[in-house]
């Protein structure tokens, strides 16, 4: 930490003194302050009206019980959360994740980056996020509904569609919003579509949402890969994950001409050197919400290797998008990349590449473009849905998704800019850091002591 300015160094310590046992969120609040050292001498009223400190503290923090019937009768209790961290743009804005591994730290983490991310799509959003450690796996459609409405039960007290509007993420997808939103409508007696993006296209959901975040991620790869004067066409592509994010990026790279030739999940890979199928990986997972081997049970082709015998980032690609979740690729993995021939790397999850794998990244000048700016189309495609609920409208796919490769061309834009005019180093990471940033400070400056 020797070459950092005294004002970070200090505000570091005190995010590591007040949140040690959170090792998560002090990796995300690490980065960005990293990136924020050019900064603070160009601003002197960031010092002055410490704004390092109030955006690294969350506005507020929710935790209350989820208890729940599960279908032999027996009650069951879980833990929710919701953080609202910063609501200098609009009003909070982000996902809720379902999944075991969940508590305050990681919820505190992805509500953190939020707040950049939805800055840099220049929509009028704050930051934060929310959650469960309940697991949806293996639960009936019964349990997962009643799970639902138990949580809305608690939660829609301190949501609204200018307040906090909640959508998916991890474990929470279109038929959990429906469950979320019906017991939304029931208690409170309102019908307020704005209060919780990623509904069904039947009822007041956006065209495009579904598949926002893969599509997103790779128009933002396509954008990088512009600037060395490469294209995706022909291209071998990795994709980690097999949820929405992965699913859809899978498609779009399909659709520019790549061939994705591996994807996974929990359990581990499948590999099929020809290309993997995507309409049946769509029927297993989106339809079915089955597992990836039985994907490998059903192509013949395709080979299922299974979490403890490798890492999916060994299979040879040109294009890696690690869209499963945070700390997934390590830095033995973005060897093994770099080795193979990886030339760039587009984050459709949140916090994929561990600090380590970054560091080698840019050391060997490959193109990484980091989540909070890659995968942004999610939230950015949600708040266009606010938009269309807000003036009782609905665009068409076309419109949506022209918006959305616009955005992420913009966003790519900022990154490029604010990393040549402050960062030494010139990457994503710093860019997509300090263009989010300067955006937020100066609504928190408008906005005075508060
Ligand atoms: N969970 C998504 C994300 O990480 C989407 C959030 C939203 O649409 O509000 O950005």
């Amino acid at each position: 930490m020797k070459s950092l300015p005294k004002a970070i160094k200090e505000t570091l310590d005190w995010v590591h003194a007040r949140n040690h046992s959170e090792p998560v969120f002090i990796q995300a609040v690490d980065e960005v302050l990293r990136s924020l050292a050019p900064v603070i001498s160009a601003y002197p009223d960031i010092l002055e009206e410490n704004l390092l400190q109030r955006i690294c503290e969350p506005e507020r923090q929710l935790i209350f019980h989820v208890v729940w019937q599960d279908d032999q009768g027996r009650t069951q209790v879980n833990r929710g959360f919701r953080v609202k961290f910063n609501s200098a743009l609009g009003p909070y804005k982000g996902g809720l994740r379902f999944h075991p591994t969940v508590n305050l730290g990681v919820i505190k983490f992805l509500g953190f980056e939020q707040i950049f991310k939805n800055s840099l799509t220049g929509l009028s959003i704050g930051g934060g996020k929310g959650g469960s450690d309940f697991d949806p796996k293996g639960k009936s459609e019964r349990e997962v509904m009643r799970f639902c409405q138990s949580f809305m039960t608690e939660l829609y007290r301190h949501i609204g569609p200018s307040e906090d509007v909640p959508a998916g993420d991890i474990g929470v997808g279109g038929r959990e919003i429906g469950y979320l939103f019906g017991q939304y409508k029931r208690l409170t007696n309102r019908y307020d579509l704005g209060v919780i993006t990623g509904k069904d296209t039947a009822w007041g959901g956006s065209l495009v949402r579904k598949e926002a975040t893969g599509f997103g991620a790779v128009y933002f790869l396509e954008e990088m890969l512009k600037t060395r004067g490469e294209g995706i066409e022909g291209k071998t592509a990795v994709v980690s994950g097999s949820g929405n994010v992965a699913l859809y990026a899978i498609r779009k790279l399909m659709d520019l001409g790549a061939n994705v030739v591996a994807c996974s999940d929990s359990d581990g890979t499948v590999h099929q050197p020809g290309g993997l199928d995507f309409d049946q990986l769509r029927q297993i997972k989106e339809i079915e919400r089955g597992r990836i081997r039985s994907y490998a049970e059903r192509c013949p082709k395709a080979k299922f290797i299974p979490r403890k015998k490798g890492s999916i980032w060994t299979i040879p690609c040109e294009l890696a998008l690690p869209c499963a979740t945070q700390n997934e690729l390590t830095g033995v993995d973005a060897m093994a990349l770099i080795n193979n021939g990886c030339i760039a790397v587009s984050e459709g999850a949140n916090m994929p590449s561990t600090p380590e794998a970054i560091n080698i990244f840019h050391k060997k000048n490959i193109l990484f473009g980091p989540g909070k700016a890659a995968n942004a189309g999610g939230v950015a495609v949600s708040a266009l849905e606010m938009q269309q609920n807000a003036a009782l409208a609905s665009w068409t796919f076309a419109e949506v998704d022209k918006r959305l490769r616009d955005t992420m061309a913009g966003i790519h834009g900022t990154c490029v800019h604010y990393s040549r005019k402050f960062s030494k180093r010139g990457n994503y990471v710093d860019g997509a850091n300090i263009g989010g940033f300067l955006r937020v400070a100066q609504a928190m400056l408008s906005h005075g002591i508060i």
